[in-house]
């Protein structure tokens, strides 16, 4: 199932090109009382919402999705779990491009680990990413997005894609600089989650999915996730000894070769093998 978050808050089902709003569906959560739970209300229950989303789907007419304007379909993601240089090719270009590095040393993944992207800076596909430090490269970074469907501490690899509500294509954009990562990728519209997300089961392995992302339409990177290094299952194992995964917990895999830099009035346009593909400017 593909599913999106759109408009005014409504809960749509993707069929095609056609969105269904089975908004309705959200009745059956229960209500929330301060403090919240952990998670996403939402993801915490989804399980349980999908049978109606799905009839819902089938029953309710569509429109065009390419007429609404698509948010983030996490609502309220609790942390946004990233990886550092994930792909060796863009090892490489960071160690050799000091507009990349700023003077620093790169390390590998596994002297870093992963960083934390802060919820705030998230948006979707109908939201334009605000580039407006003049005096600084902000760049793009394309990378398979996942949500977390089942809550997890010191999740084994081979239990991990268990654990995958769904995929996104998720926007990692960057400031360069001196500053900790968790600041630089931090900024609000900094986190481009969309167009929709794919349900697991219809992914499959995400181990072996092309991407590209183009800007004003020219090829800016383009690779495989069976590039990465730290894959998704190793991701989720690595993330987890350290922190409990929630529902609606978001993990951004890592970037390929070919970062560089957006301005306004850029049009970024990315895609995903069997994820899909969306447009977001830049403003
Ligand atoms: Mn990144």
């Amino acid at each position: 199932m593909r599913f999106c978050r759109f408009d005014d808050n409504r809960l749509g089902v993707i069929k095609g090109d056609m969105v269904h709003d089975v908004t309705e569906a959200l009745a059956a959560l229960p209500p929330l009382a301060w403090p919240v739970p952990h998670g996403d209300q939402f993801f915490n229950h989804f399980d349980m919402l999908r049978p109606q989303m799905e009839a819902l789907a089938d029953r309710v007419p569509g429109r065009p999705v390419g007429e609404v304007r698509l948010l983030s379909p996490v609502g309220n993601p609790g942390k946004i779990v990233a990886a550092p240089v994930n792909y060796a090719l863009h090892l490489d270009e960071s160690r050799a491009d000091r507009q990349i590095n700023f003077g620093s040393e790169i390390k590998t993944i596994h002297e870093y680990g992963v960083f934390l992207k802060s919820p705030s800076s998230v948006i979707g596909a109908g939201d334009a990413v605000v580039v407006d430090w003049e005096d600084r490269r902000t760049d793009h970074e394309i990378e398979l997005a996942l949500v977390i469907g089942k809550q997890g501490f010191r999740i084994a690899e081979e239990d991990a894609l268990d654990h995958v509500a769904g995929y996104m294509i998720g926007l990692d954009m960057t400031i360069r600089g001196t500053e900790d990562r968790s600041f630089r990728k931090s900024l609000d519209t900094f986190t481009v989650l969309g167009p929709h997300i794919v349900t697991a089961d219809e992914v499959g392995n995400p181990g072996a999915l092309d991407f590209e992302i183009t800007v004003n339409g020219e090829s800016r990177q383009k690779s495989n996730t069976a590039l990465l290094i730290l894959n998704v299952q190793q991701l989720i194992a690595y993330a987890s000894k350290a922190y409990t995964l929630y529902p609606g917990d978001v993990i951004m895999t890592g970037t390929p070769e070919g970062v560089a830099p957006v301005k306004p009035g850029d049009v970024m346009h990315a895609w995903i093998d069997r994820v899909g593909e969306m447009s977001v400017r830049v403003a």
